[in-house]
């Protein structure tokens, strides 16, 4: 099959939808891959890393987005709509729910539509959503410790500590991927952590993960409060899958907090966790203040290490491209139920469920 990679287009997005790895990957199999000049710079791939692998260098997002499967990282936008042509497999990140004009657009050309963020494996987990999920994580206690900085606006706190002086507190809410690695990093940093979870069967495993290193608490308002107030830092790490967000954390809970602490919504991509993240913040532009409290709430995080965070992408996305392309999407789909779950747009159709209730078309 020949695979187009084309560069993306969306503003302050870095990552590239194919590594040269994944080239030779495919490569093995007899297929050939269409990547646009300079797609992988912000990635830290250069043209000549790609040619070494075997791919061929394209001069145009046109000449990338003839190929038969083209493979993205952002869903397009509207100027690449034009590419769209009948039977083209567009396999990426679609988010097809809040848009209705691109998902007009996919079933007007009979786009194959296989969105990234619903291939679901049997135990309900979202594989080509994890690893973001893991980006986002790590980040959240790297940012955090950063704006409680004297110099970023937060009170002058080490989350360490040393020896002699108080460590600081990290309460982490939700403890599922982005939670659990938001306390990886805690830990490390040698801060005192807390995980709230709903799910009790998710601490056990949580305290098994880290041992004495945590203190884990079932979630509820009571326990929600109490840890707050008393952290230097807060993270909201909850998912309610295909819901938003529930505003677990009040007005009220934000005040009580010292001045100078920090909170960072992960959850902001799902409408936020925090009463107060009121507003989707940006790279360039990352936080602001409420109630002496710094607010992070940057929805697409993983943007900011486009290295590492195309590199976890891939590393399993080219599988799946592997079985559509040695397969064709027909036979893959129908062999691969969690690849199935991942079709959105079919021959003039939306097939996923959730996105044609949305948006009140015929499923
Ligand atoms: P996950 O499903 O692995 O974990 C969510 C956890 O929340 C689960 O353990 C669940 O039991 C828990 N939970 C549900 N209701 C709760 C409640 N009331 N109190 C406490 N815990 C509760 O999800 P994830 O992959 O870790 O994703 C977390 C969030 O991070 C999602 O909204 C995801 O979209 C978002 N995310 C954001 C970015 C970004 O750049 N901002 C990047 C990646 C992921």
């Amino acid at each position: 099959m020949r695979i187009g990679i084309p560069k993306e287009v969306k503003n302050n997005e870095n990552r590239v939808a194919m590594t040269p790895a994944g080239v030779v990957n495919l490569a093995l199999y007899g297929h050939e891959v269409f990547i646009e000049t300079e797609a992988g710079l912000g990635s830290g791939f250069t043209d000549e890393d790609y040619k070494a692998a075997g791919a061929q260098i394209v001069n145009t997002a046109e000449e990338a987005w003839a190929q038969e499967m083209i493979m993205k990282v952002k869903e397009p936008v509207s100027s690449e709509y034009g590419y769209f042509r009948e039977g083209m497999i567009l396999f990426t990140y679609l988010h097809l729910a809040p848009e209705p004009e691109l998902t007009k657009a996919m079933l007007d050309s009979k786009v194959v539509g296989i969105a990234y963020e619903t291939v679901q494996l049997p135990n309900n987990t979202l594989p080509l959503l994890t690893p973001m999920s893991e980006v986002a994580g790590k980040m959240s206690t790297q940012i955090g410790a950063q704006f409680l900085e004297k110099i970023h606006g937060g009170g002058g706190i080490l989350l360490g500590g040393i020896p002699g002086v108080s460590r600081g507190k990290v309460t982490i809410v939700g403890g599922g991927v982005a939670g659990t690695n938001a306390a990886k990093v805690a830990v490390g940093m040698g801060a005192s952590v807390t995980i709230l979870d709903l799910n009790p069967d998710r601490l056990r495993q949580l305290d098994d993960l880290f041992g004495g290193d945590v203190q884990t608490l079932i979630s509820n308002p009571f326990h929600i409060a109490e840890s707050v107030k008393e952290a230097d830092l807060v993270v909201g790490a909850v998912l309610i899958p295909g819901a938003k967000a529930p505003k677990l954390v009040t007005e009220e809970m934000i005040k009580s907090m010292k001045p100078g602490s920090v909170v960072v919504d992960i959850a902001i991509d799902q409408g936020g966790i925090f009463e107060t993240s009121d507003r989707i913040t940006t790279h360039d532009n990352p936080t602001y203040v409420k109630h002496d409290v710094v607010h992070y709430a940057v929805a697409n995080m993983p943007g900011a290490v486009p290295r590492t965070s195309t590199i976890g992408l891939t590393n399993v996305t080219v599988p799946y491209a592997v079985q559509i392309a040695n397969k064709g999407y027909e036979k893959a789909i129908l062999e691969n139920e969690a690849l199935k779950k991942g079709v959105n747009t079919l021959k003039g159709y939306v097939t996923y469920k959730a996105v044609a209730d949305d948006q009140g078309i015929e499923y």
